[in-house]
């Protein structure tokens, strides 16, 4: 069967990776440059939380690449407004953990791993029309079009797909819904440091926390904001400022308000005290990357005739949960399983629309269901995580 993939994202690569274990051909277009051939940059240079939902989608050795290039979290480390430390763990078991990579690191992985296994990629190839009954897809590359037919579209395009955008329009009856939180986010990078988060934790010992558990994802939770650091493998961490992006109501904290370089310093001065010795060159690096925007995209049914949608594509979630790529993961897994069984009853070409009417009706509630959870996880981490109650709560469960 040839499969054409829309985007070249993390999403697409496993899906990459997957089809052709199958012995599909592959071809991916991407309208962005090789990664693999160009210096990491700051674009979407944040961490990714990989959770077991994500991690059990891929190939086993892949996982342990994965493994290699990120770092166990065991627990959150919560620094409460009175400077003091709490540990809530992941898991009532020992060993259960959520992985954080950069993004940057398992785009790279995976993309690799896609090329060996045998996908072509078309780099610098953007698509801007599509016909999803017959899977058909339209590129422009260097001034000229392309137009390439398959006997399966995946739009793996991310949250403003083209794709998404065609079957719309093309009589897909999808129903698309937006809407923006008033939070938005600025990333920092704590660079390595003697005295980093880690070192805090090997100070302050806690009977809950296993000896060898040096790891966390730390949370400061003030209410109407958040400010999160995850460790990286070079003993930096990457800094996440989740915050509304204007004050709608005159006084209340926003990304806006924090306009002048002193505003910021004298804002962590005030709020976020205990961070600022790891962010020392916090009044330039406010100033480096811009403030991005969060949004929730749902859309009903995932497919139209030969062509589905995967990943942020499908559904682009607020990262509260820590649920995107997941989710999006397991996309991948729903659809090949769908795939291996239309495969083996020696039928997957002539069985495409049917395929991808089961994973919409497969897909549908599971989505419905993260997209909310990722929703209410906002307050759960901003204020919940910060309740003395909550802490109590965490501990008697784990007795
Ligand atoms: P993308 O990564 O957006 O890739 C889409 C690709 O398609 C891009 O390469 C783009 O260039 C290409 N493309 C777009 N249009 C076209 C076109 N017309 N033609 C050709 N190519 C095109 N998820 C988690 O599970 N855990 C987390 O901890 C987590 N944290 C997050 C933190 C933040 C701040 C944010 C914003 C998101 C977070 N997420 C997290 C979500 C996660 O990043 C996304 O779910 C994931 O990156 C989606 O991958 P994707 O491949 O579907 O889309």
């Amino acid at each position: 069967m040839k499969v054409i993939i829309i985007g070249g994202g993390p999403v697409s690569c496993l899906a990459a990776i997957r089809l052709r274990t199958r012995g599909h051909e592959v071809r991916v277009y991407e309208r962005g440059m090789n990664p693999l051939s160009t210096r990491p940059g700051r674009g979407n240079s944040f961490n990714l939380t990989l959770t077991e939902r994500g991690l059990r989608s891929l190939p086993l050795a892949l996982r342990d690449s994965v493994y290699r290039a990120g770092v166990e979290l065991p627990q959150r480390v919560i620094h409460h407004k009175d400077g003091s430390l709490t540990y809530q763990p992941y898991g009532v078991t020992t060993g259960q953990h959520l992985l954080s990579i950069p993004r940057n690191s398992l785009h790279r992985l995976l993309l690799a791993e896609a090329k060996a296994a045998g996908a072509q990629f078309y780099f610098d190839h953007e698509c801007f029309g599509a016909d999803p009954r017959n899977a058909t897809a339209q590129f422009v590359s260097c001034g000229k079009v392309i137009v390439e037919t398959a006997d399966l579209l995946i739009g793996c395009d991310g949250a403003n797909s083209t794709v998404r955008h065609e079957i719309s329009r093309r009589g897909g009856r999808l129903d698309i819904r937006q809407f923006f939180i008033p939070h938005g986010y600025v990333e920092l990078t704590m660079p390595p440091d003697d005295r980093g988060l880690h070192s805090l934790l090997h100070a302050l010992r806690d009977p809950m926390v296993p000896e060898s558990s040096s790891h966390g994802l730390h949370v400061w939770p003030r209410e109407d904001f958040m400010l999160l650091a995850q460790p990286n493998r070079d003993q930096t961490y990457t800094a996440t400022l989740f915050m509304p992006l204007r004050s709608d109501i005159q006084g209340q904290p926003s990304i806006e308000m924090l306009r002048g370089s002193a505003g910021v310093v004298h804002f962590f001065e005030k709020h976020l005290p205990d961070s600022l010795a790891f962010l020392p060159e916090l009044d330039t690096a406010f100033f480096a990357g811009r403030a991005s925007a969060l949004r929730t995209i749902a859309c009903d049914p995932f497919h139209h005739g030969r062509t589905v949608l995967l990943g942020d594509a499908a559904h682009t979630l607020v990262p509260f949960y820590g649920q995107g790529i997941n989710c999006s993961f397991e996309d991948v897994q729903v659809l090949m399983s769908s795939l291996e069984q239309a495969d083996d009853r020696g039928g997957a070409i002539d069985d495409v629309p049917s395929v991808l009417a089961r994973f919409t009706q497969e897909r549908s509630e599971p989505v419905k269901a993260i997209t909310e959870l990722s929703l209410a996880n906002l307050r759960e981490l901003s204020a919940h995580t910060d309740s003395k109650e909550f802490h109590a709560r965490n501990r008697l469960e784990l007795k």
